[in-house]
């Protein structure tokens, strides 16, 4: 029989259309897979087993009294832990957060559970999506399938992990400045972040309100339109929420042909500090895109070199407003030091033992930029150049229909080779910020590989047009696979030290 695992979801959607699979052993498959692989690859902080299971059983009961279902109905998916989900754990990777169930479920686990999509469980993370490592959780890290030495990208390490050790086929990521795209690219898997609006944002837990985003990783770019077509559109509960239909994103990738298309090649986004490996992967893409009919231009966006300091000041000014929640009176975590417990007492003691060094470097940068007499001089300049990168965006759109870059400057690099030096943690976001501060969708798709490890090509497209990202991302993929002679992952060596 056909490893279940290894099918793409829409390999899997139609074995369990069809009968020839049941949800059940779908689910199972995958527990199974967790069961073998995650001690080794620390993906899940949580996994579901039973409730997944369940879901599965009803799967297959009313498909068997030839109910209509939705098309992914029983492919099971992990979530990030940082979305909030009812009747399991969210910790966002905090101690502040250990223990802590949300009495609901965000919006995108209520359209997963509308498709009876199995949540197979929860995936671990930096503490409060802040890292590009997933070395800041507080649950130890995520170790990338590729190489068990080396990290999985972050924040969203867990998610990315999940999919590229082939224990889930579908998972939800946030991305609040790359936490979707560079694991995918550090992976070898697929990662988009939707336009800003284009998904709820109800229920995950808050870093940067205006960045946030919360979005597709998968194995194919197929799979990713498939589940950002079930997540995407309208919630009145998010006032940021956009009104436009979700649609076409399926057919885009579908229909994937890159001839006319007009790609923008970001001059600021290559060269100088990008690998050799990851620039040679970059330029063969380039390449194969041109031979297929694309009309490759190069673009200017002067303003991308300030995005990384003016993010660096808009997050944590933001995330420090967001994380004044966490007071040991709400939510999880509550110490009572000795002596008067008066509010300011247990408060104080709480976020000293809830919160990790990195989510305090945040909290103090942000409280600093957003105090009074510094507020214009810091807040107030990165705000401005954030609209001086929108319109670098702008102005690069009139020339190109999508936009493309290396992911991420480097391969995945060692456990504990950037922990102790947050400067060079934060420069692996250098071209995944851009998209972030502007609001417009990006995609990572896999590259290639550069001395044994995956590479990432990102793709942006105008706010609003993720078709584009799907139809520019699935063309690339099918000229890559053509030159590997199968998918990336396929070539990923076999994981040891199971359970
Ligand atoms: N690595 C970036 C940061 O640390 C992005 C995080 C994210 O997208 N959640 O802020």
């Amino acid at each position: 029989m056909t490893d279940l695992t290894r099918l793409s979801a829409a390999q899997l959607a139609e074995k369990l259309t069809s009968r020839e699979v049941s949800a059940v052993e779908a689910v199972q498959a995958h527990l199974d897979r967790i069961g073998e692989v995650d001690r080794a690859i620390n993906a899940f902080l949580h996994v579901n087993t039973d409730e997944a299971l369940l879901v599965a059983s009803e799967v297959d009961k009313e498909r068997s009294l030839g109910d209509a279902m939705h098309p992914l109905a029983g492919v099971p998916i992990a979530v990030k832990d940082l979305i909030v989900t009812k009747g399991q754990p969210t910790t966002a990777g905090s101690k502040i957060l250990e223990g802590w169930h949300s009495p609901y479920d965000a919006t995108v686990v209520r359209r997963l559970r509308d498709a009876k999509m199995p949540i197979l469980g929860k995936t671990n993370l930096d503490e409060f999506a802040m890292g590009s490592s997933t070395e800041h959780s507080a649950y130890g890290p995520t170790r990338n399938p590729w190489d068990l030495d080396r990290i999985p990208g972050g924040s969203g390490g867990g998610s990315a992990a999940a999919v590229a050790a082939f224990e889930a086929p579908l998972a939800l990521g946030t991305d609040t400045g790359g936490s979707i795209r560079q694991p995918g690219a550090v992976t070898g898997t697929v990662g988009v972040k939707p336009t800003y609006g284009g998904v709820s944002r109800y229920g995950a837990i808050a870093m940067a309100s205006s960045l946030d985003q919360i979005g597709p990783v998968t194995r194919t770019v197929l799979d990713s339109a498939l589940l950002h077509e079930v997540i995407g559109g309208h919630d009145p509960h998010d006032s940021t929420s956009l009104t436009d239909p979700v649609g076409a994103l399926v057919e885009a990738a579908r229909n994937a042909d890159v001839k006319g298309l007009r790609i923008g090649v970001i001059k600021e986004l290559q060269g100088e500090g990008y690998q050799d490996g990851v620039q040679a992967r970059f330029t063969e893409a380039l390449d194969l895109l041109r031979q297929a009919g694309a009309d490759v231009v190069e673009v200017s966006c002067p303003n991308f070199r300030y995005a990384l300091g003016a993010y660096y000041l808009i997050m944590p000014s933001e995330a420090s407003s967001n994380l004044a929640k966490y007071d040991g009176v709400r939510f999880g975590l509550r110490v009572v030091p000795d002596g008067a417990p008066t509010i300011e007492r247990v408060m104080g003691a709480t976020r000293a033992a809830g919160f990790g060094d990195e989510v305090k470097r945040r909290i103090i940068l942000g409280t600093y930029a957003l105090s009074a007499g510094y507020y214009d001089a810091y807040y107030g300049s990165a705000q401005k150049v954030r609209t001086l990168i929108q319109r670098d965006f702008d102005a690069a759109f009139t020339q190109a229909d999508v936009l493309i870059s290396p992911t991420a400057p480097t391969t995945a690099f060692k456990l504990g080779e950037k922990l102790d030096d947050p400067l060079a943690m934060y420069l692996n976001d250098v071209a995944t910020i851009p998209a972030n501060m502007a609001g417009v969708p990006g995609i990572s798709v896999p590259g290639g590989l550069a001395d044994g490890l995956p590479v990432g090509i990102q793709f942006l497209a105008p706010a609003r047009q993720d078709a584009r990202l799907y139809r520019a991302g699935a063309a690339l993929e099918a000229l890559l696979e053509d030159t590997w002679g199968g998918p990336l992952l396929a070539q990923a060596p076999e994981i040891g030290g199971g359970k």
